[in-house]
């Protein structure tokens, strides 16, 4: 590489300025998402190889890896099917066999015995003693020995086409004319007002505040650490160095959300202002709305009314009673002029959706229409028709984003458990409402709260409204986690409940990783239960039945004509059969906790007292003992999302899917959620004091994903 003359902006200078890149290498290095000097800095490595000292082989443990320096005692080249090159060193102290499996020219010559060799690997207890498998390896010249590196090696995620040692070698490289100065590397946040934001937020928990490093030290640290700093905390991303990165990273996700949420506030939507029918909807309803649904519904009405589109989180724990926050908000919609999409995760929960508000709005004279993947044909060419025509609730699975669905006037779009809903999905539904720059207003129902740490910052902006009560007269479900030998036991207490006029599920789930499997184990258990009883009527739905025969079980279920339905986790969202009182779920201990009190919550949505089963295969994990334990002690959703949050950590929970938000590249939400309201207290000040360099951070960490993550 030819020195610039003027310090460059790393992001300004090319791949292929770099000694050895190429066209053909750098495409391979495109392909890691590599494209300038920049994304090299940002590449960090996944551990580190420690070559600055010689271990004596006398002090060799299987396991470690380590540098060792010695002579070649012996060697020899053993003919198999493949020629294997084995040989032994040693240097005084001890001795190490090495083994290669794969041979190149020279390879046995260079392995002459009496050369003098330094070796590279992990150390294996084999049954011919200890041994490096492939180690790479280096001769020296004795007296003239070089230089061990004084600084741990970075091993970096590679791919296809780029070998370890040159993507080591271009980041070094790099490094080093960073250190010249021939390069500038941004430093987009101001050392003041990070150590402001750092003591404000510290402080106020109790704490001093670490200083954090400049972003060049930082990476250079991270990239070419000493063997005596932290390597531990390196790899732990606790290290000051690393939450520098953290920082600017978490500071660029709150003020794209902040801009995404401001840009949001100029957009336009039709204002939806009257209540007649919702009003005229509550009056008919067989229940009076709880304290918790009157004032979320009220939230809701007074959003609509806006001119600008809403955007909110309505959560609930299961049975909450969120669906009747949606039906009342159609109808204000609808009465507005305006359509609604609703959308469900899947087409049992759309079907029992369109059956439920058709019961609540034709009385009212309100069209409901269901389109799913399944409805087909000439059912399907109707029910597009109507949408076209102006029906006013549109019940539907994902096949309602499909291109060809056209609606009249869409106000309005409601996503049910959206957590299950991918950004994708949701931009493709908003756009789909957008006329001449008028978009629908948004709501969003779950039943997976958010952790308060992670939504304060995550959902920044996001109304946010909680049904925090349950409908009167539930009694609380009585769990209980009973060994899979007592199933015979469990069995006959579901017979004995049947028989006294009760309903129950008996959940089977995955028992392999494979789609095909809970299907087989749903079936065999539901033969071999039919068997067994000839009095009590036994039902199946799993994911593979044709939606016209799902549709058929769940309705004689919900109907009483069956009494057990055995079905896979299809049923875990949404279903509401109100008279099922006893659950059973085998193998209990496969699934996470947030799913369990999913499907736990199909019980207990009656006034019968309810119960649930756990069966579960012991022995069992200490996580898993801890998810049982924490279902049997609490049904109260926001604790238990705070413990699956502990238990797993929030890359399922709250990955791209749930946050709306891209991936992020270093930070990680639980390990790093001390460090949200240091990042909060950032970007305000950044936006306060240093705008511009606000904008080049959303810039550096986000790119072209910004208006993805609008969705
Ligand atoms: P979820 O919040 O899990 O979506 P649903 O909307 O399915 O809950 O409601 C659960 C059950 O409670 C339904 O049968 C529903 O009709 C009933 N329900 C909802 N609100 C009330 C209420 N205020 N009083 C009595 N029953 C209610
Ligand atoms: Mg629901």
């Amino acid at each position: 590489m030819v020195a610039p003359l003027k310090p460059t902006n790393v992001t300004q200078v090319d791949l292929t300025r770099l000694r050895g890149v190429g066209p053909r290498t750098a495409e391979s290095l495109n392909n890691l998402g590599l494209f300038n000097l920049g994304d090299l800095f940002f590449h960090l490595p996944r551990s580190y190889q420690d070559r600055t000292r010689i271990t004596p082989m006398g002090e060799l443990r299987h396991g470690v890896e380590v540098l060792v320096e010695g002579e070649i005692q012996q060697s020899s080249v053993i003919r198999r099917k493949r020629p294997m090159l084995v040989a032994s060193i040693h240097d005084g102290t001890g001795f190490l066999g090495l083994r290669f499996f794969h041979l190149f020219k020279g390879q046995p010559q260079a392995f002459a015995a009496g050369t003098q060799m330094r070796c590279f690997g992990e150390v294996r207890a084999t049954p011919n003693g200890l041994e490096m498998i492939h180690p790479s390896y280096q001769r020296v010249t004795p007296g003239k020995a070089a230089q061990l590196p004084q600084h741990l090696t970075a091993v970096y995620p590679i791919g296809q086409g780029v070998r370890q040692a040159d993507l080591q070698r271009y980041v070094l490289e790099a490094l080093d004319w960073l250190a010249a100065g021939h390069l500038i590397i941004d430093d987009l946040i101001p050392q003041e007002l990070l150590h402001q934001a750092c003591a404000q937020a510290w402080n106020g928990q109790g704490a001093s505040a670490p200083q954090l490093p400049d972003l060049a030290s930082a990476l250079r640290l991270i990239h070419q650490p000493r063997a005596s700093d932290n390597i531990q905390a390196i790899l732990d991303a606790k290290h000051p160095a690393c939450q520098r990165l953290t920082m600017e990273e978490l500071t660029a996700h709150y003020l794209a959300i902040r801009q995404m949420n401001q840009r949001r506030k100029q957009q336009q939507s039709p204002p939806l202002p009257d209540t007649q029918l919702a009003e005229q909807l509550r009056a008919q309803l067989p229940f009076g709305l709880t304290g918790a649904q009157q004032r979320v519904s009220h939230e809701v009405e007074y959003d609509l009314r806006r001119s600008h589109p809403t955007l909110r989180l309505v959560q609930g724990d299961v049975g909450s009673g969120k669906t009747v926050i949606a039906a009342l908000a159609a109808c204000q919609a609808a009465a507005s002029g305006y359509q609604t999409a609703i959308l469900a995760p899947t087409e049992l929960l759309a079907e029992q959706h369109a059956r439920t508000l058709g019961d609540w709005l034709k009385p009212l004279d309100q069209e409901v229409v269901w389109l799913s993947g399944s409805v087909k044909g000439k059912a399907r060419n109707q029910a597009l028709a109507r949408i076209a025509a102006g029906a006013s609730v549109v019940v539907g699975t994902h096949a309602l984003i499909q291109s060809n669905v056209e609606f009249a006037r869409l106000g309005l779009v409601v996503i049910d458990e959206q957590h299950r809903f991918g950004v994708g999905q949701r931009l493709a539904l908003r756009t789909k409402g957008q006329q001449a720059e008028v978009h629908p207003h948004q709501l969003m129902l779950t039943a997976t709260p958010i952790p308060r740490t992670l939504s304060m910052t995550l959902y920044a902006g996001i109304e946010t409204s909680s049904i925090d009560q349950r409908p009167p007269g539930r009694q609380p479900i009585k769990t209980v986690a009973i060994n899979g030998q007592r199933r015979g036991e469990v069995e006959a207490r579901v017979a004995e409940a049947c028989r006294a006029g009760r309903q129950a599920y008996w959940v089977c789930t995955l028992v392999e990783d494979n789609e095909e499997i809970p299907a087989q184990a749903a079936e065999k258990a539901f033969e071999q239960l039919q068997q067994q009883w000839s009095d009590i009527r036994v039902g199946l739905v799993h994911g593979k039945m044709k939606p016209a025969d799902k549709e058929r079980q769940m309705s004689a279920f919900r109907d009483g004509e069956i009494q057990l339905l055995v079905a896979t986790t299809v049923i875990e969202v949404g279903v509401d059969v109100p008279n099922a009182s006893l659950m059973i779920i085998e193998n209990a201990e496969r699934l996470g906790l947030a799913q369990l009190h999913q499907l736990r919550g199909r019980v207990g949505r009656g006034s019968e007292a309810s119960s649930c089963v756990l069966l579960y295969q012991a022995p069992l994990s200490q996580t898993a003992q801890k998810r049982l334990d924490t279902l049997r002690n609490t049904d109260d959703g926001f604790k238990i999302a705070e413990m699956d949050l502990e238990l797993r950590g929030p890359g399922e929970l709250l990955g791209k899917r749930q946050t709306g938000l891209v991936q992020l590249r270093v930070a990680d939400l639980t390990r790093d959620r001390d460090l949200l309201p240091v990042a909060e207290a950032l970007g305000e000040a950044l936006l306060h004091q240093a705008p511009m360099q606000a904008q080049a951070l959303i810039h550096r960490w986000l790119g072209g994903n910004v208006a993805f993550a609008e969705a």
